[in-house]
């Protein structure tokens, strides 16, 4: 019996503290956040525009935190960091976006309660200042999860949400892209190496409850009414208590074709995988087997988090409730 009493007193001790001896304790809440993966390296990036991304990304970082220290809700954390970044000049998701063929900024977004499973996304936007926050109002005020275009429109309208002119997501930089990308491709060479530049985050709140968003202008010289991952719920975006919750930036056409955000859940559910090792596989070995440019950030119910990417750089930022902060860019 004592024996016995003996065995069962190693056994808590080994599942309550790892292999450091330190208790693994769930963080209250966790807030990982990015701002696109893609060609981005020290010799394309100026120290100029690194610092301007990474202190963004920090302002956005802190002003989720503050939300979820004070006991706000995950899915609150998610649209206000994100609508920082859709105000940002720098990144391509609301202001900042990338232009489609015809020279006009078509923006995507979705954002997804991991609690109820309740999801939001539209897609085609052009006139909606914050598509984050129309993806919102369609998870709580519609009976749809997905609305495009002319019809998204009018629901923002009738939400009331700010409506801006299509000149409003303007910037330079991106409309340079395009004409260097329509010329590339009157050359018949392949288009511009994309730095990306979508947004997203992911939380875990004080409550257990995971949520993910993210908004993207999509991909530079698109057409015909393209739809990327990001505002499909199971490719771009995804959270479910039970899991995890993850937000994607990359190639749109092939984090569609692996149903990304989803398959980390999945394998998380479905064969007890960690979620390291599920984002890192569909990322580092699915992804790169079919010549999918990317990356994604992930948070699980216990408050583990991951960022892998299979790209030069990912824009990134994380901080864990008495833990480390992080902002960070290229790989090393
Ligand atoms: N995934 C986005 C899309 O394909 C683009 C990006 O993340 O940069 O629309």
């Amino acid at each position: 019996m004592k024996n016995f009493i003996n065995h069962l007193l190693v056994l808590i001790f080994l599942i309550a503290f790892n292999t450091n001896g330190m208790a693994q304790q769930k963080p209250d809440y966790v807030i990982v956040i990015h701002g696109g993966a893609g060609d981005i390296t020290r010799q394309n990036l100026t120290p100029e525009s690194e610092k301007a991304h990474l202190e963004k990304l920090d302002e956005a970082l802190m002003a989720g935190e503050k939300i979820l220290k004070d006991g706000g809700k995950g899915i609150d954390a998610v649209i206000k960091v994100i609508q920082i970044l859709e105000e940002s000049p720098l990144f391509n998701a609301g202001k900042g976006a990338v232009f489609n063929h015809d020279g006009i900024n078509e923006l995507d977004a979705s954002i997804m309660d991991g609690q109820s499973l309740s999801a939001g996304a539209v897609t085609g936007i052009t006139d909606v200042k914050s598509p984050i926050e129309l993806a919102y109002r369609v998870m709580i005020h519609s009976n749809h999860v997905m609305l495009s275009g002319k019809g998204a429109s009018e629901f923002a309208k009738k939400e009331g949400l700010e409506i801006v002119k299509n000149k409003y997501f303007y910037t330079k930089e991106r409309w340079d892209n395009l004409q260097k990308a329509i010329e590339n491709e009157k050359k018949n060479e392949s288009g511009i190496k994309e730095k990306h530049g979508t947004v997203g985050c992911v939380v875990l709140d004080k409550y257990g409850n995971l949520a993910a968003g993210t908004s993207t202008g999509g991909m530079t010289n698109k057409r015909y009414g393209r739809i990327g991952d990001s505002p499909i719920i199971g490719a771009g975006t995804y959270a479910n208590n039970s899991t995890c919750a993850v937000s994607c930036t990359g190639h749109g056409e092939y984090f569609i074709r692996y149903v990304v955000a989803h398959t980390v859940s999945a394998m998380m559910e479905y064969k007890g995988t960690s979620l390291a090792e599920a984002a890192d596989y569909i990322i580092n070995k699915k992804l790169v087997e079919a010549g999918g440019d990317g990356g994604l950030i992930a948070v699980d119910k216990d408050g583990n988090i991951a960022f892998p990417f299979n790209t030069s750089g990912m824009y990134r930022a994380y901080v864990k409730a008495g833990g480390e902060r992080v902002v960070g860019v290229f790989k090393d």
